[in-house]
């Protein structure tokens, strides 16, 4: 059932799409992407259930929190990384090692560029595949947020191929500093380690440095041990600052003593060839940081194909695609969005509420009774998980209370809401909705969800699972997607790291360093990566890290 037509032409390809449609075929999942989000749902999909293509320019999956150990040349690239080949073997599911360059939601069809490199001479294979659903997981690319000189004189982090370079670069850096000829001016110009970004990324790669060079380097290239700096640059007050406080105090300190110079509160203005112009926020002033090695880690950028996208589907002018609470990308039909690429948007409580008071009032006389008022709000928590989240936080003990709150309980029995009264008492609520952050967990567990709901969508069209539907009858197929946060790391340099569990629990040293390592190897998509990267941390201990410029 798979077919797709290639074109032998780049320009003007003939709309070949082959598919038979209404048959009753298996329906066609094309998935965009072999990031975290893709592979995730990937792994879960039933393919007996459905004909599945996945479309990604990069035939492998990156573990990519491991990403800065490859930079230090503690793991090796192909560690870290799973190929989709491995993946897919022996499923019905289709991969093309291909860019999609356009989604027509219309006639629902991708448009894709083959992206081999070998024969640069020969045309790229453009072709069209259809769809009847389509998951878009095409993560996001780093942004620069317009800083001149950046793209030419930065190493970003988001791809192996930067950890690679970033690692034969550090070593270049330490080989050209050992010419002997050379003042120790010189030398010093040659070792100032840049890193821009202050975020959990910038703040790893900077603790993975500072162990590269002072625990193997500076052994193996003498004349350096004294000539070498590192500086990390955040525009904020502080460090990691979506951390608790206590991990950003401690991580400033360790690398205040570690002499790695933070340099918080500072804007980097523009990039030079050989120093960073950076404005100090509190003093105005500008500071020329010069650098040999600068490393760009900041920011999330939209990727080319999902802003020409969100044009299409009415969603100009945003940073990444607005989804429902299904992850449906608003504005289409039969089009997903997860990870980095979308972000959902919470309904509010506000734009439904008349329809939830009739929905309540169900002697529908224009007036709720505590009962009904009750009652109600028990039905509608699915639909709208921000009445749980204010209710956690402000600590309040249930939703009676938000009537407390609002001050319209005088005796249990005298409730009475109108809809004004029923407005007031839950106008907080809608302030409580938060974003999902960008990370690995949320992409995973979105992709995990939604296989789920490929893989039950029969099912659940029977036998509906979700919250009561508000403003039609029946109820939603799926209850909505909710985010399980299961805690995040630092690693800090020096076999420590800070971990924030849920329930504010902070852990910061070296026991914590141990849980970084039986996590990362616990979440390997892989037996055969979970063996790699024990063995390269078991190479690393024993031998040190690598200093080959490769
Ligand atoms: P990605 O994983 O980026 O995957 C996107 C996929 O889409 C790729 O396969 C790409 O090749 C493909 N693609 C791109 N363009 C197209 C196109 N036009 N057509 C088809 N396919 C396309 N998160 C954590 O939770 N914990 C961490 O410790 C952590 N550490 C990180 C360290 C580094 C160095 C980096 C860069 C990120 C880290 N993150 C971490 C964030 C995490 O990697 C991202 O949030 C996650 O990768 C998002 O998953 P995704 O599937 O949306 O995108
Ligand atoms: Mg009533």
């Amino acid at each position: 059932g798979l077919a797709i037509a290639i074109s032998d032409g780049v320009l003007n390809p003939p709309l070949a799409v082959a598919q038979d449609k209404n048959t009753g075929k298996k329906k066609k999942i094309v998935i965009l992407g072999t990031g975290w989000a893709g592979v995730s749902l990937l792994k879960d999909l039933d393919d007996k259930q459905y004909d599945v293509v996945v479309i990604s320019p990069r035939n492998y999956f990156v573990f990519t929190p491991l990403l800065p150990s490859v930079t230090a040349g503690t793991l090796e690239p192909r560690s870290i990384t799973e190929p989709v080949r491995r993946i897919v073997a022996h499923r019905n599911v289709m991969y093309c090692e291909a860019e999609c360059t356009n989604i027509d939601h219309v006639t629902k069809t991708v448009t894709c560029v083959d992206c081999a490199e070998t024969k640069p001479s020969r045309p790229h294979v453009e072709f069209k595949i259809d769809y009847d659903y389509l998951v878009i997981a095409v993560g996001c690319q780093t942004n620069t947020f317009g800083t001149p000189g950046v793209a030419e004189n930065c190493h970003f982090l988001k791809e192996v191929e930067d950890a690679e370079r970033i690692h034969q670069n550090v070593v270049d850096c330490f080989e050209s500093a050992s010419i002997p000829t050379l003042s120790d001016a010189e030398r010093r110009a040659r070792l100032n380690f840049v890193v821009v970004g202050g975020g959990p990324t910038g703040v790893e790669f900077a603790a993975e440095l500072y162990d590269l060079v002072y625990e193997d380097l500076v052994d193996l290239y003498p004349v350096t041990r004294d000539a070498v700096s590192i500086t990390l640059i955040q525009s904020g007050d502080h460090i990691l600052n979506m951390f608790d406080e206590r991990i950003s105090k401690y991580a400033e300190d360790k690398f205040k003593r570690d002499g790695i110079n933070v340099q918080t509160n500072c804007h980097v203005n523009a990039v030079k060839e050989n120093e960073v112009e950076t404005t100090e926020k509190k003093s105005g002033q500008t500071v020329m940081i010069p650098f040999s090695l600068a490393v760009w880690s900041t920011g999330i950028g939209t990727r080319p194909l999902i802003r020409k996208f969100m044009e299409q589907v009415g969603q100009k002018n945003r940073r990444v695609l607005a989804t429902d609470e299904w992850l449906r990308v608003r504005g289409c039909e039969g089009v997903f969005a997860v990870g980095d690429c979308a972000t959902i948007e919470q309904r509010k409580i506000m734009e439904d509420i008349t329809y939830i008071f009739k929905l309540a009032d169900k002697d529908q006389n224009g007036i709720l009774s505590l009962e009904e008022f009750k009652e109600a709000m028990e039905t509608i928590r699915g639909r709208y998980p921000q009445i749980d989240m204010y209710l956690k936080s402000h600590h309040l003990a249930n939703t009676m209370s938000l009537l407390h709150e609002a001050k319209q309980l005088g005796q249990e029995s005298e409730v009475e809401l109108d809809i004004d009264k029923f407005k007031q008492a839950l106008a907080q609520v809608d302030s409580e909705t938060k974003l999902l952050p960008a990370t690995a967990q949320v992409a995973a567990q979105q992709g995990t969800y939604l296989a789920r709901c490929f893989n039950d969508m029969d099912y659940c069209e029977e036998h509906p699972e979700g919250p009561v539907r508000v403003r039609a009858s029946g109820r939603h197929r799926f209850q909505p997607f909710r985010y399980k946060h299961f805690g995040m790391f630092a690693p800090l340099g020096g076999e420590e790291a800070a971990a924030e569990l849920p329930g504010d629990w902070v852990s910061i040293g070296r026991s914590s360093m141990w849980l970084w390592y039986s996590v990362y190897l616990s979440k390997q998509v892989s037996w055969r990566t979970r063996f790699v990267v024990l063995f390269d941390w078991t190479k690393r201990f024993v031998f040190g890290r690598d200093s080959t410029r490769i």
